[in-house]
């Protein structure tokens, strides 16, 4: 197969959202916040604290889409146990990798162990923790979700008053529910995310045996395609942030950029919105076999199927 890098960079407009909540005070959830700095018309430059998703966050969606891709191909991919329910442990010590892998897992040849077992530590890197520390760097980048430049001054976060009282019922002097507040905010939000095949189903930690491979090539196509489909389904399922049963937000993409090229190749940060057309700059000046797609109106799934689709077919041809 063919290694590729895939560069993705959107904005979408979230309203209504509690997507990424840090801690609650009493009975107060808070959103989490950021400061950005940005420049004034005067020269001058300003911090704002605004409303934000992480990119740990990010993270987390993306990789429970990739354990769920992964058991419905045929024959399904390996997902180790914990990774499964997506509980995302990843192997960080000797008790985990037990309950994950079944089995005491030898700290020698531990990454190739975990590479070959599961797909999703494979893909999104580990910690292990223990007297050896063997750690694996994620193949996939990714970042804060921020309001865009235009949005930015006019963003405000505002605590939403919920109640669960059963008013008129027995239970409510002795186990009435305290009234609380949910932090809700609305904005447009830029999205980041970049992707290496390069060391896909290869060592990386251990400087002696870094690039061998530990999965064969139909495998690691088999991986990458894998990923792919996980990336689709979470862009257009906007599978990204929690609390998401009460506080589901009314999510649209307004704009999106997807670079596949041989090697790195970033698109220029959505903070602003003419970054389609400094993609389009940065492509003539600087060229990687660089194939750009661009959405900015019309059927946001067709184009992303369509982007997946030649992407795959790229990988696949060599
Ligand atoms: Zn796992």
């Amino acid at each position: 197969m063919q290694d590729v890098f895939i560069s993705i960079r959107g904005r979408v407009s979230l309203n209504a959202e509690a997507l990424n909540m840090t801690e609650s005070v009493g009975n107060y959830v808070k959103h989490r916040r950021v400061p950005i700095m940005i420049r004034e018309d005067d020269g001058s430059y300003a911090i704002y604290f605004t409303p934000a998703i992480s990119g740990e966050s990010i993270a987390h969606g993306l990789q429970a889409t990739i354990a769920e891709k992964a058991q419905e191909t045929n024959p399904p991919q390996p997902v180790c146990k914990l990774c499964k329910k997506q509980i995302f442990l990843k192997s960080s010590n000797k008790q985990i990798v037990k309950e994950a892998f079944d089995a005491e897992i030898d700290e020698e040849s531990i990454e190739e162990t975990i590479i070959s077992r599961c797909i999703v530590e494979d893909i999104g890197g580990f910690l292990y923790a223990e007297k050896t520390n063997v750690k694996r760097t994620s193949n996939f980048y990714t970042g804060y979700m921020i309001p865009t430049y235009e949005s930015l001054r006019n963003v405000v976060i505002e605590p939403q008053l919920h109640s669960r009282y059963a008013l008129g019922t027995k239970f409510v002097k002795d186990q009435g529910q305290m009234l609380y507040y949910v932090e809700v905010s609305s904005s447009i939000y830029t999205f980041s995310l970049d992707i290496d095949t390069r060391y896909i189903g290869k060592l990386t930690f251990n400087i002696e045996n870094a690039g061998k491979q530990v999965i064969n090539n139909s495998e690691k196509l088999e991986r990458v395609k894998i990923l792919l489909d996980a990336v689709e389904s979470f862009l257009v399922e906007n599978r990204y942030g929690a609390k998401k049963t009460r506080f589901l937000p009314l999510a649209e993409w307004e704009s999106m950029a997807i670079a596949v090229s041989d090697r790195i190749w970033t698109i220029p940060s959505p903070f602003t919105n003419d970054y389609l057309k400094r993609a389009e700059e940065k492509r003539e000046k600087i060229n990687h076999g660089t194939r750009l797609y661009s959405f900015e109106k019309g059927s946001f799934e067709k184009f992303i199927a369509e982007a997946i689709e030649e992407i795959k077919s790229r990988i696949e041809s060599s």
